[in-house]
């Protein structure tokens, strides 16, 4: 990496320890997006790292991009999640929107004014992407869309939504195409966000669209090439959570560690009891090789080469890793990690959001097999 590139690593540690850690519970607490550690995010040019510089971004790698979320999840993956999202729409729409389009949406994201989210997803669609319903319909103006759209990162509060809509129904992938959509226009309505079992500060929800009008520069993949368009982009997304799966095991054992020092029993440090610490072994030693995979991955993501098989592999792997060793860490601390100033509850909770977001451990399976048998699987 450059050295800017290990520079903007290093303000994203600090971030991490100098406010998200000490900001995070209350953030859960009141159930909302970290806003605070956002804005110092974009202060330090977070929200910008992958935008190209002729646009005012960082043009930074993706191998700096994946470091940077395991960073930030050690603090927390949700945290990681809302602001990865928003970036990635400063960069997409710096990347595939018009001049004019970007010109009214990138600084305002990059600056933290305004959140991005990318939505896929609906009440009746998951997993099976190409079953979406939500109909972009052409009419005079350009083209008007209906539907609904849930369990999207950043939903509370994103107002420049890339959204992808059937144009065809039945048509499957082929007849899918990607808008942006503008959340303060008419025909966009906010659903309160979801209440979950933790991980509020993605800021997850739903909107619907009712006779929105998009105008026809709004198309940002016309049908036939934006299924091919999400699919491609979701080879970062998987090694990106990946490395955040690390970021949050990676912290966990920091803490686990620290605490077997200094903790006695029967007479001595439980880092003193072989069985104890054999637990941490274990874990550090998958946690290497996961690091291991996230770096290849964006190694082949920054060379442009095929990175189908290496990010499902590599999201498979570490978000098991962190589902197994979340709990056996928790374990070593005893009661203690239950208290809310440790971060095991809060990552065994990312864990899981991490087994379903940008592919479920099932559709990386099912991906692994394709590539495994083509035409087959
Ligand atoms: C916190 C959070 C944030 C999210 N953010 C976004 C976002 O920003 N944008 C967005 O578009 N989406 C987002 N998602 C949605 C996410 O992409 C979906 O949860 C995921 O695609 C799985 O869909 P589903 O939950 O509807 O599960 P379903 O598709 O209903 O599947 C249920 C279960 O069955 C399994 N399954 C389904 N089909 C098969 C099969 N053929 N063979 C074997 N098993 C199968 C699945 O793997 C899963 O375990 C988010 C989800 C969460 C939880």
């Amino acid at each position: 990496m450059t050295p800017a590139e290990l520079d903007l690593i290093a303000r994203a540690e600090r971030l991490t320890r100098d406010i998200v850690i000490p900001h995070v519970a209350q953030w859960e607490h009141e159930r909302r997006i970290g806003h605070e550690g956002v804005h110092a995010a974009a202060a330090i040019g977070l929200t910008r790292l992958q935008v190209p510089v002729d646009q005012g971004g960082l043009g930074m790698s993706f191998a700096c991009k994946a470091r940077v979320a395991e960073v930030l999840a050690a603090g927390d993956f949700g945290f990681t999640m809302s602001l990865i999202n928003t970036q990635n729409i400063a960069a997409k729409l710096a990347r595939d929107a018009s001049p004019a389009i970007a010109a009214r949406y990138v600084a305002d994201i990059v600056a933290g004014r305004r959140f991005g989210c990318t939505a896929l997803s609906e009440p009746g669609a998951g997993s099976d992407f190409a079953a979406i319903t939500t109909l972009a319909t052409p009419c005079e103006g350009g083209w008007r869309i209906n539907g609904a759209k849930a369990w999207i990162a950043n939903a509370v509060q994103a107002d420049v939504v890339v959204l992808y809509a059937q144009t065809q129904a039945g048509s499957g992938g082929r007849g899918i195409a990607c808008f942006v959509v503008d959340g303060t226009r008419a025909g966009f309505e906010r659903e309160p966000a979801f209440q979950l079992g933790g991980q509020h500060t993605i800021g997850t929800g739903g909107f619907r669209l009712d006779n929105y009008l998009a105008h026809p520069d709004e198309m940002l993949h016309p049908p036939g090439q934006a299924f091919k368009a999400a699919m491609n982009s979701i080879n970062g997304a998987r090694t990106y959570i990946a490395a955040m799966c690390c970021g949050m095991v990676g912290e966990a054992l920091r803490v686990v560690s620290e605490y077997g020092e200094q903790r006695n029993s029967f007479g001595k440090a439980l880092a003193d009891h072989q069985g104890w610490r054999w637990r941490l072994a274990e874990a550090a030693s998958e946690l290497a090789a996961c690091r291991l995979m996230v770096a290849h991955t964006a190694t082949l993501i920054d060379a442009r080469a095929d990175a189908q098989l290496a990010a499902a592999q590599t999201k498979l792997l570490a978000t098991r890793m962190a589902d197994r060793q979340l709990p056996i860490l928790a374990q070593a601390m005893g009661a203690e990690g239950l208290r809310e100033r440790h971060p095991f509850a809060r990552h065994l909770m990312g864990a899981r959001v991490a087994g379903f977001v940008d592919g479920s451990t099932e559709m990386l399976l099912e991906r692994i097999c394709a590539v495994m048998r083509p035409g087959k699987a």
